[in-house]
């Protein structure tokens, strides 16, 4: 089925904002491209962009926001509150969580999600009789909410980098046993049009060195993308130092962990020759700013990472804020703070970031980017609100002054999805989230 959208602006990949671009869709792939065209088809106003991908999501986090900050919000009131919701999510609570918050991804110009998973067992630590009742339920969630997904099945094993047994309690639903069992149940999941299964090792923390091959063959065999947390805290490579001998990226370079298929999460506390390991391999890096920032984490060496020859990724992780754009501007403005100077990263490659590395990272490499061939994902951002109004139809405004809540279209494989700020299958989004989230944490305290 042929469609077209009519933009009033469009972002066109580098520096290029073209104007009266029409764009023809057939399968949801875009066919015809043609800027200073007439009116034809369904008018987007404002500036449109490709679609965000959210590269680092941990869906269940998000019913933590706000309610985590009490007491000051300290890294322990925050993993007690984390490991509480850990302990009470059913495959059906999760459901109806996991489709809230991608609703509201979806509202904030978010087209893929790479959901970073590893609640995959009962709250005994059993299988259901779905061994992946859990990872079915995300998968579900994001259908229903008119998103891609990644899911990236998280093997965790262990609770420290010594190897420590999982201890009792939420972590008992992470485990698998071992490397081997992890991927026969991995391989037992399918994947519906629009989802593609990956892998993820939680970190150095959760697998110990010799489960890590039987993930890494896995991923190899499946050609699939390969995530990992690393180098979050300077807590994680003391204890790899100490326990190894080595920083987490070298115990991962050692271990055949780092490829052009794989992308490390966070990246925030690198020696030089980590930097250097991560470029020579191709590996990616996520950036999560607003969650970095939260939990007080550090600031990552973006300017040394972001040219590299791998995808320079976002994603919103614990979701304490769902906004792409934040996270963009947050990586040029954290590093602004760090060395006390302006004008470091480019706009234009802070949108890329959002846009097409983050779908590379993910494993969607036909998408992110409006040009033909790729898929028809349309963000619509309104150019007239009191944030953006004045700024023009510009990468700078994009980057630096839009908000979720400026999105105001979104088109995914060319099904509109949001139509003028209204999710169209879940119309009243924030009461859908106020629900799950009650039902997950209880009515909010006073
Ligand atoms: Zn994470």
């Amino acid at each position: 089925m042929t469609q077209s959208w009519w933009c009033e602006h469009a972002w066109l990949g580098g520096d290029t904002v073209a104007d009266a671009v029409s764009i023809t869709v057939d399968g949801g792939v875009i066919t015809a491209l043609q800027p200073d065209s007439p009116r034809t088809g369904t008018t987007l106003r404002g500036l449109v962009i490709p679609g965000l991908a959210n590269v680092h999501s941990h869906a269940f986090h998000r019913a933590l926001r706000s309610r985590t900050q009490r007491d000051r919000g300290s890294f322990w009131t925050w993993r007690k509150l984390m490991y509480d919701a850990a302990g009470r999510l059913t495959p059906e609570m999760y459901r109806e969580l996991a489709r809230a918050v991608y609703a509201e991804m979806a509202l904030a110009g978010i087209t893929a999600v790479g959901e970073f998973h590893y609640l995959h067992h009962d709250t005994g630590g059993r299988p259901y009789s779905d061994p992946n009742a859990m990872g079915n339920a995300l998968i579900d969630a994001a259908r229903e909410a008119g998103l891609r997904m990644t899911l990236l099945d998280t093997c965790y094993l262990s609770s420290g980098v010594d190897g420590a047994p999982l201890s009792d309690g939420p972590q008992r639903r992470f485990g698998d046993g071992d490397g081997h069992s992890w991927a026969e149940r991995v391989d037992s999941l399918k994947a519906p049009d629009g989802v593609l299964v990956g892998a993820a090792i939680h970190s150095v923390r959760a697998v110990p060195v010799a489960e890590m091959a039987p993930v890494v063959d896995w991923t190899a065999r499946h050609d699939a993308p390969l995530h990992i947390h690393s180098s979050e805290q300077t807590a994680e490579v003391d204890q790899c130092l100490a326990v190894h001998g080595c920083t987490p990226t070298a115990l991962m370079r050692d271990h055949g962990v780092l490829s052009d298929r794989t992308t490390a999460v966070h990246a925030t506390h690198l020696t030089e020759r980590d930097i250097e390991d991560l470029r020579s391999t191709a590996t990616g890096v996520c950036f999560c700013p607003t969650t970095e920032r939260d939990l007080g984490d550090g600031v990552g060496p973006a300017p040394a990472l972001i040219d590299g020859p791998g995808p320079f990724s976002l994603g919103s992780d614990s979701h304490a804020v769902i906004d792409l754009f934040e996270e963009a501007r947050g990586v040029e403005l954290d590093e602004r703070l760090f060395r006390r100077e302006r004008g470091l990263l480019a706009a234009r490659r802070l949108l890329e970031a959002a846009t097409v590395d983050g779908h590379r990272a993910l494993g969607w490499s036909d998408a992110g980017a409006l040009q033909v061939g790729s898929r028809a994902d349309l963000v619509a951002v309104d150019l007239e609100s009191v944030r953006t109004a004045g700024g023009g139809a510009t990468v700078e405004t994009a980057v630096f002054a839009c908000t979720a809540a400026d999105v105001t279209d979104v088109v995914i494989d060319g099904r509109p999805v949001v139509v003028d700020r209204t999710h169209v299958d879940i119309p009243d989004t924030g009461a859908v989230l106020a629900a799950a989230i009650a039902a997950v944490m209880g009515e909010p305290k006073r």
